[in-house]
């Protein structure tokens, strides 16, 4: 079997190509299963203010622990879903939940959700966020909905409606995965977005003696400062990226640094004192100033 490369799914001589397909079909049925019964669920990983240490938002991220298969990572049920309208169902299902977690955060700590190009492409999207709003009753700015560069691929003027749309309730929007898309700036000129994450790829090779990805985290932090937007900067691992990242001048961080996705019983009891404030896993020597 040779490998495909696109979304790190495998392409198979013939008579394979059609398992895969039932493959699909197997794992599509499953996920209407799980989404019926109770395997699916939500961890929220922090996202950390680098000077004092505070959870300022935590970014709800779907799990699937199937019956038989065990854990199923997001990367390899998600496409599947967003191959058929099943990508929907589990948007608002996820959309609801993380709104109702949020609701037992303290009300300075905001919620993001994950939004799939496939769930902004359809009219129908704001109505769903409107709902989720009303039925939890959240503080819509608390809401961060987080979108890639994929949203783009359709008509421009639906495209300008739906975040419209979207804005008036509310809302705040988050450009995911900067910098792996297309990364056309005049995305960033149209869309009224909140925030930029810096995607992880640029973290894994910021300490390599070359700087460039240093210095493109630099430039996408200045970019998103002269824009009024926030910026936080994805997958930081390593005690000396947050070195770098923090030089560049990145506020917020979210990675394994910090901590991994938690259950929302671990994030009470972290709440519980009043401030969940984290350090980074570091040299004792370490100072956030
Ligand atoms: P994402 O939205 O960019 O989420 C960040 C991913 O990076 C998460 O992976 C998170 O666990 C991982 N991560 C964070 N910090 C670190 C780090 O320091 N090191 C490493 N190695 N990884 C880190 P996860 O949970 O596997 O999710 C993968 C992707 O699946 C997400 O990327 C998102 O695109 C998608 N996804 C997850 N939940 C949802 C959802 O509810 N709806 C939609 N549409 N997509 C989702
Ligand atoms: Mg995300
Ligand atoms: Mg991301
Ligand atoms: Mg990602």
């Amino acid at each position: 079997a040779a490998k495909n490369g696109g979304r790190g799914q495998f392409r198979f001589y013939a008579s394979d190509l059609k398992d895969e397909e039932q493959e699909r079909q197997t794992v599509l049925d499953d996920l209407r299963e799980a989404l019926e019964g109770d395997q699916l669920y939500l961890q929220y990983q922090p996202v950390v203010s680098i000077k004092t240490g505070n959870v300022v938002c935590l970014e709800a991220l779907m799990r699937w622990e199937h019956p038989e298969r065990g854990f199923v990572s997001p990367g390899t049920f998600i496409p599947v879903a967003e191959d058929s309208d099943l990508i929907n169902n589990l948007g608002e299902w996820a959309l609801r939940t993380a709104c109702e977690a949020a609701l037992e955060w303290p009300k300075s700590v905001r919620v993001a959700v994950n939004v799939s190009a496939v769930q902004f492409a359809n009219q129908g999207f704001p109505t769903v966020v409107a709902n989720a709003l009303a039925h939890t009753g959240i503080d819509p700015d608390r809401v961060e909905l987080e979108l890639t560069e994929s949203i783009f691929v359709g008509d421009n003027d639906e495209t300008e409606r739906m975040f419209k749309n979207l804005k008036s309730l509310g809302v705040r929007l988050a450009l995911d995965d900067f910098g792996t898309g297309y990364s056309s700036l005049s995305y960033l000129r149209a869309a009224p977005f909140d925030k930029i994450k810096v995607d992880k790829s640029f973290v894994d090779s910021c300490t390599q003696k070359d700087k460039n990805s240093a210095k493109i985290i630099a430039a996408i932090v200045g970019l998103s400062n002269a824009l009024n937007m926030e910026t936080t900067v994805e997958g930081v691992e390593a005690f000396d990226q947050l070195e770098v990242v923090k030089e560049k001048g990145a506020k917020l961080v979210q990675g394994f640094i910090y901590s991994r996705p938690l259950h929302q019983t671990a994030v009470l009891e972290n709440f519980e004192s009043g401030e969940f404030t984290i350090k980074p896993d570091g040299p004792d020597t370490y100072r956030p100033d």
